[in-house]
């Protein structure tokens, strides 16, 4: 989950360290099992949390909205909720609720939970096609999952842990609770792939030659560099640079940098985001302003290395951000055999930059300018460098968990609405006021949780949907987005066939919300769905808040997106109702500067998860709609995925 405030080399912030600018990049968080942690079977199965009645769905709520609302609004002291109360939530829910508040230690008495579980309103009547979704999308069974999840007992479902077994163990009984098949193939319910660890150790200087002489970089200071192979040794010997301004090709814009410039086994050195001006969708971020894709078509092109210039303006970020989280340790899926990659991907300050064209007899200022035109054509510079350095790799298993709701329709069940989730956390880090464990409520068991609540909302409607809906629960995402990446290159159904991905990472805990914060909004004609689903909720939909930081791109579905699939992913609304202007975001504020990516990320007593049983209802009306539609989403014309999609015909 990103939050609203942007770190982005630290898009892989986790495993770097602590803060949510990443933090020392000598001290990766060992979120791999260790050997003194516990075995699975002390871990599972907890009487009643792991083993607990199949019906998980929620309480019936009651009948009057105006009740429901007044309810939030004055919510009593825990000590105010009655014995009726207790119950209506229900005996076991009660012990298993108490016993996860022991487990969590998060200083609320069971009762302000049990108020919890029982008094968020659920607004579905006002839009469910039925009575299902009513009883099952509500705050007490989005609320259950999301404290089983993020449970103290699943040590903070790091890849590769003991608890993440559990995780794994959890959602797929959930699915076969709810009725789905396995959805991986072959009859099963986990997609297993490895995760690949790389710690490079980089020379503390780099001494780069040219025409006017030389001069040595210093590591850090002016720039950072990570492994672009996955080999133990890599050795670059007199590397030449060429300066190729944003680097981009982009057919729709009718743009290439390049113009057929030979640039194989060059050191490419790129200019961070796209050229100034309205082309490239404006100060919107497109794919090609992002650093990931400078690396990605230097390799294409058959470069050996690629240097990022970097400025604020042009990252977001200052210098202190990538210094701190890029480079040092990475993951990565194993690269295959035939993927085309550079030895070297690396960043250089504006001014480092600057000196090192100087030695070419150029000025940066100038080659600035002149790539923002169309005609730009790449610049050798003349200038060379040696850099050998090491690489320690190592291979952790995981898998996605993958559960499948055939479709009704005999033609149309061949195609397939994905909805994904990370479940994977940050597993087990440094202790903070004696917490070790990172339970990643927020990040995403509740996420999680709300697409397990979609899921038995769409399996238990009265007509089962058209199309079949496929429910990915996929791991490392807080490595790099790896569990979508696999899945998205390995999808259990033809790419192709996969007509749109809703993606839900994070959600709403501080209540209903007038407005709907939708990233990549534009993208696709989803959006017109999203709207219309919106507006009956009395809801706005509003686009994000910095169109500049590219977060479209930085969450599970863009993999999906870059397989051609039409996707939507959905922000936490922040105009909270019955709060004042700015109250949501400053909550969110807070929220990301205290919580984000802590081991205090925990279900606490002021969750409001109103909001979140309307986003739900919300994702559950979008796929039921995309799943019952006679022609599947698509891409606008313009949009830079829509080439992808149209290769499918
Ligand atoms: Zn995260």
């Amino acid at each position: 989950m990103l939050p609203v405030e942007d770190r982005d080399p630290a898009d892989r912030p986790d495993e770097r360290g602590l803060g949510p600018l990443g933090d020392n990049a000598c001290q990766p968080r060992p979120f791999f099992p260790a050997p003194h942690q516990p075995d699975l079977d002390q871990l599972t199965p907890r009487q009643g949390l792991m083993d607990g009645p199949d019906d998980r769905r929620g309480e019936p709520v009651p009948a009057d909205e105006d009740d429901r609302l007044e309810a939030v609004r004055r919510r009593p002291e825990p000590g105010a909720v009655g014995a009726g109360q207790l119950r209506h939530v229900g005996r076991w829910r009660t012990t298993r609720v108490r016993d996860t508040i022991r487990v969590v230690r998060i200083g609320i008495s069971s009762l302000a939970i049990l108020f919890l579980l029982d008094a968020v309103p659920s607004v579905a009547q006002t839009i469910a096609p039925g009575d299902t979704v009513a009883t099952v999308i509500t705050a007490a069974s989005i609320l259950e999952h999301t404290l089983a999840l993020s449970d103290d007992s699943l040590q903070g479902r790091g890849p590769g842990s003991p608890g993440e077994k559990i995780a794994q163990r959890y959602l797929i009984r959930e699915m076969e609770s709810v009725g789905l098949e396995p959805g991986a193939g072959s009859d099963a319910w986990l997609q297993p792939f490895d995760l690949v660890r790389l710690t490079s150790s980089m020379p503390d200087s780099l001494r780069v030659t040219g025409g006017a002489g030389s001069l040595g970089l210093a590591y850090g200071t002016d720039w950072v560099a990570a492994a672009g192979r996955q080999a133990a040794h890599t050795a670059i010997e007199d590397a030449e640079i060429v300066f190729v301004g944003y680097g981009i090709v982009a057919p729709e814009e009718e743009w290439d940098d390049y113009k057929g410039a030979d640039i194989t086994g060059k050191i490419l050195l790129f200019l961070n985001n796209d050229p100034a001006g309205d082309r490239f969708a404006g100060d919107t971020r497109l794919y090609y302003g992002r650093w990931t894709y400078k690396y990605e078509i230097a390799a294409e092109k058959g470069a050996t290395g690629a240097l990022v210039i970097h400025t604020t303006p042009s990252a977001g970020y200052p210098w202190q951000v990538v210094q701190s989280s890029f480079g040092g340790t990475e993951f990565e899926l194993p690269a295959p055999p035939d993927e085309p990659r550079i030895d070297v991907r690396g960043w250089l300050t504006h001014e480092a930059a600057s000196r090192l064209v100087e030695l070419a007899g150029q000025d940066l200022d100038a080659l600035e300018a002149a790539a923002q035109r169309s005609d730009f054509r790449p610049v050798p510079l003349e200038v060379t460098f040696d850099l050998a350095f090491t690489t320690e790799l190592d291979t952790t298993p995981t898998a996605n968990v993958i559960g499948r709701l055939p479709g009704s329709d005999p033609e149309l069940r061949d195609t397939t609405v994905l909805y994904t989730a990370h479940y994977d956390h940050l597993g087990i880090g440094q202790a903070v006021e004696g917490d070790s464990i990172y339970n990643g409520a927020r990040d995403n068991a509740l996420g999680t949780a709300t697409m397990l609540v979609i899921a038995r909302a769409l399996a238990e409607l009265p007509e089962r949907p058209s199309r079949s809906i496929l429910f990915a629960a996929v791991g490392a995402e807080e490595q790099g987005l790896l569990g979508s990446e696999h899945l998205a290159l390995h999808p259990p159904v033809p790419a192709c066939d996969l007509v749109a991905n809703l993606n839900l990472d994070g959600g709403s805990i501080f209540g209903r919300s007038d407005d709907v914060r939708q990233i990549g909004r534009g993208k696709s004609d989803l959006d017109d769905l999203l709207d219309r689903f919106a507006t009956e909720q009395g809801r706005t939909v509003l686009p994000e808040e910095f169109p500049d930081r590219g977060y479209f791109y930085r969450s599970d579905q863009f993999n999906l997106a870059k397989v051609g699939v039409p996707a939507l992913y959905l922000h936490t609304g922040v105009d909270i109702r019955g709060r004042s202007e700015g109250w949501g975001a400053a909550r969110e504020e807070e929220w990301v500067e205290t919580l984000y990516h802590q081991s205090s990320d925990e279900v606490t007593a002021d969750w409001e998860l109103g909001g979140q049983v309307e986003d739900a209802q919300l994702l559950f009306e979008v796929g039921h709609a995309v799943a019952d539609a006679e022609s599947p989403p698509a891409w606008r014309p313009s949009d830079e995925f829509a080439g992808i999609r149209a290769a499918c015909e």
